[in-house]
């Protein structure tokens, strides 16, 4: 998703612990709610089908219980039509699966209460009524009985019964909308590839919605609130766009469809799969949102399609974000604006160390909330920037396409990234996944030149506390108007380096193309 607040302070934890049960693995979802203008009871009954691998095991599932106004009572859970045997204690149902070979079973937990997050019960900005789901990282377990980690992803079909004069979207495809005669709807959405509970969604209140495009089968959709149709419509138009440029580059979108949701969500954005939110004010009718709308349809590749199978390696989906919205401007506007782009973020990650000197892939967190940083972000599309650098537009974009390729609707590590990349490459990218994703700090260089005897000398140090860095620098020569660059590789504390050159530079430059992540000290 993009933030629109503030970073919290990283705080010294353990890492992602969120107990993972790889015996048990989540088929598909079908969840049944009924909505109503009275009140916010939600009414739901999961289905929920589950293949077990190796041995049938407790099924283990996350659910907000009642306390006070707020959370979930279970009224009953079957397994297929029999009662099962089931316990609901903090925030888990644990299901005994019976006595059987079968390695397929189906279980309806039946359900209701008001959710307190997860499911944004409210009004619009114009007074109107509204549900919007909004999970990400681990709130669909206030209203949706689920395995709620993206480790173990599945097909989903919401079955959404809510009062007649609403419009319903969600995540999938439409597959029915029938007025039931008593006052409601029934409105059914099911997305046939496997999705990530953090990004699963429903959107019910007075729409206005159109169709904006067809690209590459996929229809693209704008859902917007009635009184800001003219303005969205005009607004998200850009997602089209965004959307060929990505299938171009990167590969086949895995989803039924592409909408773009006006919401009530606490993010900017959240790149729900095929259903995204963007925040309220995101409508001006001035195409203000389009770094914003192309970091989330970048998400649909990396985050959601290709998920992080832990919290701590959240910049497989967030710095990916990040750096495919550049080069998507980039491709628009040119290169100047990849430059501005990555300088923003090139201060904004200098600023953040000194405050949180942590690596990227920060394995003593354990709050999935507390993984959105500047690092998983903007220090994470600068990695990107540097890989493509280092192995040059050619084979980046090929390692792109083999990663998404191999895990696409599946999980992945930063190791299985790398491996990828080292495939295509035929290159050894330890080193460079360990300094700059596995260790904290970039380089923090003081450096002189000087001109003597037909020779730029330049004296470089790397005084960072910690072991210098390795990488490539260029560095500019500027001589009457015209840049020169010259190449060189930098791994020790101190270097000097020297090009012929018959006349004094105007002026030299430390990667004049911002390839390089790197402070320059005075
Ligand atoms: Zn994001």
């Amino acid at each position: 998703m993009a933030t629109c607040l503030l970073f919290a302070i990283v705080e010294m934890a353990a890492q992602d612990l969120y107990p993972k049960n790889e015996a048990v693995d989540v088929q598909d979802y079908i969840f049944n709610l009924t909505l109503n203008d009275e009140n916010n009871v939600i009414i739901g009954e999961a289905q929920i089908n589950v293949a077990f691998k190796d041995k049938v095991d407790t099924l283990v599932l996350d659910l907000i219980g009642k306390s006070q106004k707020y959370g979930m009572e279970i009224t009953t859970v079957l397994e297929g039509d029999k009662v099962a045997n089931y316990s609901f204690s903090k925030n888990k149902i644990h299901i005994l699966p019976s006595e059987s070979k079968e390695n397929t079973r189906t279980f309806k937990v039946f359900y209701e209460g008001i959710p307190e997050r997860g499911l944004v019960i409210s009004t619009t900005k114009f007074g109107q009524r509204s549900f919007f789901g909004d999970n990400w990282p681990n709130l669909a377990r206030h209203w949706l009985p689920s395995v709620d980690h993206p480790y173990d992803k599945a097909t989903i079909e919401f079955r959404i019964t809510a009062p007649e004069d609403y419009d319903v979207v969600a995540t999938g495809e439409k597959l029915e909308e029938s007025n039931l005669g008593n006052g409601f709807k029934l409105t059914t959405y099911k997305e046939p590839a496997p999705v990530a509970m953090k990004v699963v969604t429903i959107g019910v209140t007075k729409f206005a919605s159109k169709l904006l495009d067809v690209v590459h089968g996929i229809p693209v959709t704008a859902w917007v609130y009635p009184e800001n149709r003219l303005e969205g419509f005009s607004d998200y138009n850009v997602a089209s766009k965004v959307l060929d440029y990505f299938i171009e580059n990167i590969g086949p979108y895995s989803y039924a469809k592409l909408a773009n949701m006006q919401a009530k969500t606490q993010w900017g954005g959240l790149e729900n799969a095929g259903t995204i939110a963007y925040f309220e004010n995101s409508v001006t009718g001035k195409n203000t949102v389009e770094a914003l709308i192309a970091h989330e349809i970048a998400h649909q590749w990396f985050g959601n399609s290709a998920t992080e199978a832990s919290w701590n390696h959240v910049w497989l989906s967030e710095g990916f974000a990040t750096y495919f919205s550049i080069l998507y401007l980039e491709h628009v506007y040119g290169d100047e604006k990849r430059k501005d782009e990555l300088a923003l973020d090139r201060k904004q990650i200098i600023d953040y160390y000194k405050q949180n000197p942590s690596p990227i892939v920060d394995l003593t967190i354990k709050d999935p909330m507390r993984v959105l940083s500047i690092n998983s972000y903007q220090k994470g599309g600068w990695v990107l920037n540097m890989l493509r650098h280092k192995l040059g537009d050619d084979l980046f974009w090929k390692g792109i396409r083999h990663y998404y390729g191999t895990f696409r609707n599946s999980n992945a590590l930063t190791d299985d990234f790398r491996k990828a990349m080292e495939e295509v490459s035929g290159e050894q990218l330890e080193p460079f996944f360990q300094q700059w994703l596995f260790t904290k700090g970039h380089p923090e260089i003081k450096w002189d030149w000087s001109y003597e005897k037909g020779k730029v000398r330049i004296d470089l140090e790397q005084i960072q506390k910690h072991h210098p860095f390795d990488f490539p620098l260029e560095i500019g020569i500027v001589q009457d108007d015209e840049l020169k660059i010259m190449k060189v590789t930098v791994n020790k504390k101190s270097e000097v380096f020297e090009f012929a050159l018959e006349a004094r530079p105007d002026n030299i430059v430390l990667d004049p193309n911002y390839w390089l992540l790197f402070e320059e000290k005075i």
